[in-house]
């Protein structure tokens, strides 16, 4: 089976993050934090160069603006909630996850906060940030923005819409689910207040494992309270991170094996993983624009605005159906709305979806053109 679904989880893991998965369950099995044991301090040490690794890879301030998450969704939802506050408005890029949409959205039907969703117009940055400009009140609070899209690979003008957001004294959110990996993120320099990342999509980890950055920004109000092995006869939580925002046993060999990702990155360095994979999407782009009957939705690809994926549909066709077509012959890609209902009101897709295709550092031009011919027997069957 060929799998080109890498923006769903990136597979297969690499060699060093089950290596890492599995030090980590052999070796760390005591609870970090939480004894003077060995064995505890071994596991603390461990989680403890984790940590360290994310910060360098990041331009982290400090080991403890590192917070490890269950994933990028429970990333934001500790942005959004705990931080947002009674009247606040909040803006948004029409290309955002659900990660971002439903907690905005309940917390809206609480009557607690308001968001507005400003349109981005793919190929003009100047338009994108005058819609946020212009959505901006007296009330925003936050804006909140994907760094590339996870159905489209359109790339947001993350940086100028954070100077945007600072010249107005608002906060700014960047959900880096689909860019951590092969987008560089440098916090020291590009000052985004939180970063939210999946460690299971471009930095190779595991499932059930994610990480919120902390640049400054107003504090974090826990989103779930519970043991954290420090000042344990306080009723309140700690007011320290990454104490403050990590209740419970930690996620110990989701850890070492983000560890084993983000070691694995470092070793064959962003910028190549990126280029690799644009190279095939390209590739991919050119055939298909080449092919009856195909819909491509965004301009030609390149790194410079957009990261490496595509959506494409074939007329007359149902991306379900094209992707089951696909699953049979062989090929894995996701088809409909990849958790992006906005994202594909902009792009008028939202009744058909679209079949999406992501590689990663592990594909090849044989598997594109593997692809490329099931598609063109699919077009040519149906
Ligand atoms: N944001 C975007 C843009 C995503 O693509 C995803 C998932 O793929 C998420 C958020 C949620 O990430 P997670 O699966 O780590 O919760």
């Amino acid at each position: 089976m060929i799998y080109l679904d890498n923006a769903a989880t990136t597979s297969p893991k690499p060699e060093i993050v089950i290596k890492e998965v599995n030090r980590a369950l052999r070796h760390y099995s005591a609870n970090p934090g939480r004894g003077g044991h060995s064995p505890s301090l071994a596991a603390a040490k461990a989680v403890f160069q984790t940590r360290s690794l994310v910060k360098d890879f990041f331009h982290a301030s400090s080991e403890e603006n590192v917070i490890f998450t269950s994933g990028c969704t429970h990333s934001l939802n500790t942005v959004i909630k705990g931080v947002l506050k009674q009247g606040d408005h909040v803006v948004i890029s029409s290309l955002e996850h659900n990660a971002v949409l439903r907690p905005l959205y309940q917390l809206s039907q609480q009557g607690k906060i308001r968001y507005s969703i400003a349109k981005v117009t793919v190929g003009d940055d100047d338009a994108t940030i005058d819609a946020f400009r212009s959505a901006i009140n007296q009330h925003t609070r936050m804006l909140i923005c994907t760094h590339a899209s996870n159905v489209f690979g359109v790339r947001l003008p993350v940086e100028r819409l954070c100077a945007l957001a600072h010249s107005y004294g608002i906060l700014f959110c960047l959900d880096a689910a689909q860019s951590a990996g092969v987008l560089d993120i440098d916090l020291a320099a590009d000052g985004y207040d939180y970063v939210c990342c999946a460690g299971h999509k471009g930095l190779y980890g595991p499932a059930g494992i994610g990480l919120l950055l902390l640049n400054g920004g107003a504090p974090i109000a826990p989103l779930i309270e519970g043991g954290t092995g420090s000042e344990s006869a306080n009723l309140l939580m700690p007011d320290f991170y990454p104490d403050r925002l990590e209740s419970g046993t930690l996620n110990i060999p989701g850890i070492c094996g983000l560890g084993g990702g983000i070691r694995f990155i470092g070793q064959r360095g962003v910028n190549k993983i990126a280029e690799h994979e644009m190279r095939l999407i390209r590739m991919l782009y050119r055939n298909l624009s080449d092919t009856d009957r195909i819909l491509l939705y965004t301009p030609q690809p390149d790194l410079s605005v957009s990261a490496p994926v595509l959506s494409f549909n074939i007329e007359g066709a149902d991306s379900e159906t094209v992707s089951e077509y696909l699953n049979r012959h062989g090929v894995a890609v996701r088809a409909g709305l990849h958790c992006a209902p906005t994202a594909h009101e902009s792009m008028g897709t939202v009744d058909s979806g679209t079949v999406r295709i992501a590689p990663s550092v592990f594909t090849t031009e044989h598997d594109i053109r593997l692809l490329l011919n099931a598609v063109k027997n699919f077009i040519h069957s149906s």
